[in-house]
C-alpha cells in the first residue's frame, strides 16, 4: 500500500513538471508571443486629401489580417481587408481618399484600424489591436499677403518684409531665398502677421531672388515673391604680397597664441593658409552659433551704432583681400565688419541697450563681445584689449562695454566693429545710418502697423 501511494505521487510529480516545462515553453516561445502588432500612426491626422497618407503596421511573430476602413459618422468604407502570411513583419498601406462612397464633403474623418498577428495565443486566435485616427480634412492652400517690404536690398545688406500668413492648421512660415537659405519669420504684433529680415551674404554673388513660404500641417503649401529691388554693390578688392618678415614674425606668433597645438610643424606660410582659412571658418561658426535669435517686440526700437567717439575707417566692410605669396594666390578672405581705429585701448560704447550673448576669445576675432538688441539684430566687436561686461549681461546705450586692442588676427589697435543678422556679418554702414535705418526700417513697420490699424477699424464697422 504505501508503496503504491508514493510511485502514484512520483507520477504526479513528473506530470505536474511536465507541464509547468510547456507551459514555460509556451510563455517563451516566439510562437506564443503576446504582443499585439504595432501600427504607426497619429491620433489626430491632418491630411490635405490629394497625397497618398503612409500608415505602417509590423508585429514579431508576423500580420495576419487587417482591416482599414475610412468613415465619415454614416457609412464605412473599406480600403484595405486582406489576409497576410506569417513572414510579413511589416507592411506599409498607402491611403488614397475614396473618390465615391461618401454623401457629403466633411470636415472630420475617422480611419480605424482592425490588426491581428500570427501568434499561437489566445488559443491560437492570434493577438488583436483595434485603433482609431481621426483624419481632419484640410483641402485648403495657405493665403500669404506681403503688408510691407524694404524697397531694396544692397548685395551685403538687410531687408525686412512684413506679412500676414493665414491657414487653420498652419506650421510655419518662413522666408526662403533663390541661393537655399531659409530666413525665420517670427509673429508681428497681430495675429496671423509675421516679420522676417532678410538678407544677401556678402560672398553671394547673386541674390536671385526670395519668396515666402507657407506650410500647413496637412501638407498644402503656398509660395508668395517678395518685390525686392536687389542692388548689386561692388566692393573693393586687393591683393597682398605675404613677406617672409611678416610670416616668420607676425604670423608665427599669432600661430602660437591662437593655434599652437594644430600648427606645429607647419612652415611659417602654412600656418598663415591655416589662420586665415580654417580657424577663420571656425571663428565664423562660433558668430553664427551665438547670434540666430529673432523675435518682434511693439516697442521696439533701435538708434544708428557709433561705438567708437572720433575714430577714422582704416578697412571697409565687405574687402575682398587675395593673398599672395611669391606671386601665387595662396588664400582669399572676405572682410565681413568695418574697422574703426581712434587713439589705444579706446573706450567702446553700446550705442542700443541689449543682452551680452558672448564675451571671451573667438580665435582670429580675439576678445570678443556679441550684444543681442532685438528684432534678430547683433552687435559685434573684436580685437579687443579688455571686455568689461560678462555673457548674460544686459547693457546699457551708451554703456562702455570694452577696450580697443589687437587681440586676434589684428596688427595694431583697432575695433573691427560688426551687424550680425541671422548669423550673417552685414553691412555695418546701414546700421550706422539713421536715414537707412527709417527708410528700410522703421518706415516699413508703420506702414505694416497702419495697415493692421485700418483692418481693425474696418472690422468694427
Ligand atoms: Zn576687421
Amino acid at each position: 500500500m504505501a508503496r503504491r501511494n508514493s510511485n502514484s505521487k512520483r507520477k504526479l510529480l513528473i506530470a505536474s513538471l511536465f507541464i509547468i516545462i510547456l507551459m514555460a515553453f509556451i510563455y517563451n516561445s516566439k510562437i506564443f508571443e503576446r504582443e499585439p502588432p504595432q501600427i504607426l500612426s497619429d491620433e489626430v491626422i491632418y491630411w490635405n486629401l490629394k497625397k497618398p497618407l503612409s500608415i505602417k503596421i509590423s508585429d514579431a511573430s508576423g500580420i495576419k489580417r487587417v482591416l482599414i476602413q475610412l468613415g465619415d459618422g454614416e457609412n464605412n468604407i473599406t480600403l484595405f481587408n486582406e489576409k497576410h502570411n506569417s513572414d510579413e513583419k511589416e507592411l506599409e498601406f498607402n491611403i488614397t481618399f475614396p473618390k465615391k462612397g461618401f454623401y457629403n464633403r466633411q470636415n472630420e474623418y475617422r480611419l480605424s484600424y482592425e490588426v491581428v498577428d500570427h501568434s499561437f495565443w489566445n488559443f491560437f486566435m492570434g493577438n488583436k489591436i483595434i485603433k482609431e485616427s481621426v483624419i481632419i480634412a484640410d483641402r485648403q492652400d495657405p493665403l500669404i499677403h506681403v503688408a510691407a517690404n524694404s524697397y531694396k536690398i544692397t548685395k551685403g545688406g538687410a531687408g525686412v518684409v512684413i506679412f500676414k500668413t493665414e491657414d487653420a492648421n498652419l506650421k510655419e512660415t518662413y522666408v526662403q531665398t533663390a541661393f537655399g537659405k531659409k530666413f525665420k519669420a517670427v509673429p508681428f504684433g497681430k495675429e496671423g502677421y509675421y516679420i522676417s529680415l532678410v538678407v544677401w551674404p556678402r560672398a553671394q554673388k547673386n541674390f536671385g531672388g526670395a519668396e515666402i513660404v507657407a506650410i500647413d500641417l496637412a501638407g498644402n503649401m503656398a509660395h508668395e515673391k517678395i518685390k525686392y529691388y536687389f542692388q548689386d554693390k561692388n566692393y573693393k578688392s586687393s591683393k597682398i604680397q605675404l613677406t617672409n618678415t611678416f610670416l616668420d614674425g607676425s604670423i608665427t606668433s599669432l600661430a602660437r597664441d591662437i593655434a599652437n597645438d594644430e600648427t606645429q610643424g607647419m612652415s611659417s606660410l602654412e600656418k598663415f593658409v591655416f589662420i586665415n582659412n580654417v580657424l577663420r571658418k571656425e571663428s565664423l561658426e562660433a558668430i553664427e552659433k551665438v547670434s540666430d535669435s529673432m523675435d518682434y517686440t511693439q516697442y521696439f526700437a533701435l538708434k544708428p551704432f557709433y561705438p567708437l567717439k572720433n575714430s577714422a575707417v582704416v578697412a571697409g566692410y565687405g574687402d575682398f583681400r587675395i593673398y599672395e605669396y611669391n606671386k601665387e594666390k595662396v588664400s582669399e578672405s572676405y572682410h565681413l565688419g568695418l574697422d574703426l581705429a581712434s587713439t589705444a585701448e579706446a573706450e567702446i560704447v553700446s550705442s542700443n541697450r541689449g543682452k551680452v550673448v558672448f564675451a571671451g576669445e573667438n580665435g582670429i576675432y580675439g576678445k570678443m563681445l556679441v550684444i543681442y538688441h532685438g528684432l534678430g539684430i547683433y552687435s559685434l566687436y573684436a580685437h579687443c584689449s579688455k571686455l568689461l561686461v560678462q555673457e548674460g549681461d544686459e547693457v546699457m546705450a551708451g554703456q562702455t562695454i570694452a577696450k580697443t586692442g589687437k587681440t586676434g588676427f589684428a596688427f595694431g589697435d583697432h575695433l573691427h566693429f560688426g551687424i550680425v543678422i541671422h548669423g550673417i556679418e552685414v553691412r555695418p554702414e546701414e546700421w550706422m545710418d539713421e536715414k537707412w535705418m527709417r527708410d528700410n526700417l522703421f518706415e516699413v513697420i508703420n506702414s505694416a502697423n497702419d495697415l493692421i490699424n485700418s483692418e481693425n477699424n474696418s472690422a468694427k464697422w
